[in-house]
């Protein structure tokens, strides 16, 4: 086995492990995993673990598992396991063999509690709570035994057992690790292993009401799965201990071709939360319309919004693995879709903020039809049919009766400008409504510029576009900006400060009479305004703005 598929990539610590592994002969085959807890909609964090644990694998001609982790009934639901699934196929990812869940282990979770007590390794224990906590001691000062650590093991077999078919309540009692009420890792001094939970559970239903903790079901599970290397995220690099010790200390699995685990900072972004409580609480708080609104950082957002799984695979690449915690600039991820959507978003035009423009010196009735070119470079994406008559929709930004300044290269009174894929029109007059506002713009236009420059030799800079009044079919424009204030949101325990209340903007324009049956979460460039997507929305044609053409953001 040789790393020949990663040449191309940057390397990075896990690769490097990795490649050492090889190189000695503990593995033949990388084993990852992939495993989120069913409480929430993966997010874009998510999104650069399952890269990271589905790319690597990929390399290296091993495979990943999607493993959900479900030891914990009570936050889990199948509408979530649902989505995680959706979600990581659409990201391009395919996982290895069947579905794995946690519980389908639970009985074997259940022997290897056995083997520990059996080895006095493990003991049930009826501190409150309360008490746990003041046994455990702080980082100063080492904690103490529980009185319960002593118990024999005929004494713990039995209290396991009562624990395991519902004889004690929730909170009575648990089983821990006896490891070292003494160590400088607080996670070593003697850690719960088991709890009870009278809860029905989506995969298990009533089948158990003692549910392992996620330190002792996560090693176990990556043990019988045969995963060679577990990647997670930093903080659980004190938790490391107790997966060593788990498996060291069962005899099934504690050889040298045992898992082991590795972590990487997790990925925090500008502007988002990567939490999935605190994400929750923006759909429960109706904040957003739901998880994947498309202001969300969910994958299921940022589909909607028009995020495509290339994008997000390019950003998981370029934000790299490390262990530096740090947060990471939102304008690579709008890099990383603008850089996508820029070869492959076939060119359109749509008006946001519409008024109409009346040609004068056109034949009234005429409709012209004209072709555009789908793609600037590249011819393959072929053309598209538009029109053209005497009476069109400009955006109202492209038109001042007076130029603001002498940059001002769109259209104005006595001043020309090139219609995208038409003609150079020059601006005569206006009529306004009694508010003052224009509500036509008169214009004359040159015959002679239909594809080709003025014949007299004057130069028009400006290129404006516009749609055709009677073709052009209307359509509902969704402008999302960042849904907080501040960069660090995850620094906030309430939102309500932060929220950005301009982060929806809802207008309502035009488009080419070919976006009718536009294809949902497919994206056009509407030229000059930024890269759009449908939106699943019933039959109305609506659509979400993903990113501007350029980052406005930094200008
Ligand atoms: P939360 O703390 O919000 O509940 P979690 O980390 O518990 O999130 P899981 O469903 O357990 O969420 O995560 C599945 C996998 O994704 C884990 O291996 C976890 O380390 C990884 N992961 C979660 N969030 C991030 C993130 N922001 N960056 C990188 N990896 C992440
Ligand atoms: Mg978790």
């Amino acid at each position: 086995m040789n790393s020949k598929n990663t040449v191309d990539k940057p390397t990075n610590f896990i690769r490097n492990v990795i490649d050492e592994d090889l190189s000695k002969g503990k593995y033949n085959k990388v084993i990852t995993r992939f495993p989120p807890e069913p409480n929430g909609y993966l997010h874009i964090g998510h999104a650069k673990s399952i890269c990271l644990n589905f790319g690597t694998a990929l390399d290296y001609d091993g495979y990943c598992n999607l493993r959900f982790d479900d030891t914990n009934p009570s936050k889990e639901d199948i509408e979530y396991v649902n989505s995680i699934k959706n979600d990581v196929k659409w990201l391009g990812y395919n996982w290895n063999d069947e579905i794995k869940f946690s519980s389908n282990y639970f009985h074997k979770f259940y022997e290897c509690a056995l083997e520990l007590i059996k080895k006095e390794l493990a003991y049930v224990c009826f501190l409150s709570a309360d008490k746990t906590r003041k046994y455990r001691g702080t980082l100063k000062k080492p904690g103490r035994n529980s009185p319960y650590r002593d118990s024999t093991v005929e004494e713990n077999l039995n209290l396991f057992e009562k624990m395991k078919i519902g004889k004690f309540k929730e909170g009575e009692c648990v089983l821990r690790a006896k490891i070292d009420m003494a160590s400088s890792f607080m996670c070593l001094r003697d850690p719960t292993l088991y709890r009870i939970r009278f809860e029905t559970h989506h995969q298990t239903k009533d089948d158990w009401c003692i549910y392992p903790m996620y330190d002792f079901a996560h090693c176990i599970g990556d043990a019988i799965e045969g995963v060679t290397h577990s990647i997670c995220t930093l903080e659980f690099q004190d938790n490391r201990r107790i997966y060593d010790w788990t498996l060291e200390n069962l005899d099934l699995f504690n050889k040298p071709e045992r898992p082991y685990q590795y972590e990487f900072s997790r990925l925090n972004l500008e502007y988002a939360t990567t939490s999935k409580r605190k994400l929750k609480l923006l759909v429960d708080n109706n904040y957003v319309s739901g998880w994947d609104d498309p202001r969300m950082p969910t994958l299921s957002g940022l589909r909607r919004r028009g995020y495509t799984p290339a994008s997000i695979r390019d950003f998981s690449e370029r934000i790299g693995v490390s262990k530096v915690n740090s947060l990471t600039d939102i304008s690579i991820l709008e890099s990383s879709i603008r850089d996508d959507l820029n070869n492959i978003a076939p060119r359109s035009m749509a008006v946001i903020d519409a008024v109409k423009l009346i040609i004068e010196n056109y034949p009234e009735e005429k409709i012209e039809s004209l072709l555009a070119p789908n793609h600037p470079q590249n011819e393959d994406m072929g053309n598209r049919e538009i029109y053209f008559s005497r009476e069109i929709y400009i955006d109202r930004d492209d038109f001042a009766e007076v130029p603001p300044n002498k940059k001002f290269k769109r259209l104005a009174i006595n001043k020309e400008v090139r219609l995208r894929n038409a003609y150079i029109i020059k601006a005569t007059r206006v009529k306004k409504d009694a508010e003052g506002n224009i509500t036509t713009i008169f214009c004359t236009y040159d015959p002679n510029t239909l594809g080709k420059n003025p014949t007299d030799g004057r130069k028009v800079k400006g290129v404006i576009h516009f749609v055709e009044c009677s073709k052009s079919i209307q359509a509902e424009f969704k402008i999302y900006d960042r849904l907080f204030l501040n960069n660090n949101p995850s620094k906030f325990e309430d939102f309500s400060s932060i929220i950005n209340p301009d982060s929806l903007i809802i207008k309502k324009g035009y488009v080419e009479h070919n976006l009718k049956s536009a294809e949902v979460e497919k994206s056009y460039q509407f030229e000059r305004e930024g890269y759009f997507c449908r939106d699943r929305s019933d039959n109305a044609l609506v659509f979400n703005k993903t990113v501007g053409l350029r980052d406005a953001w930094n200008q």
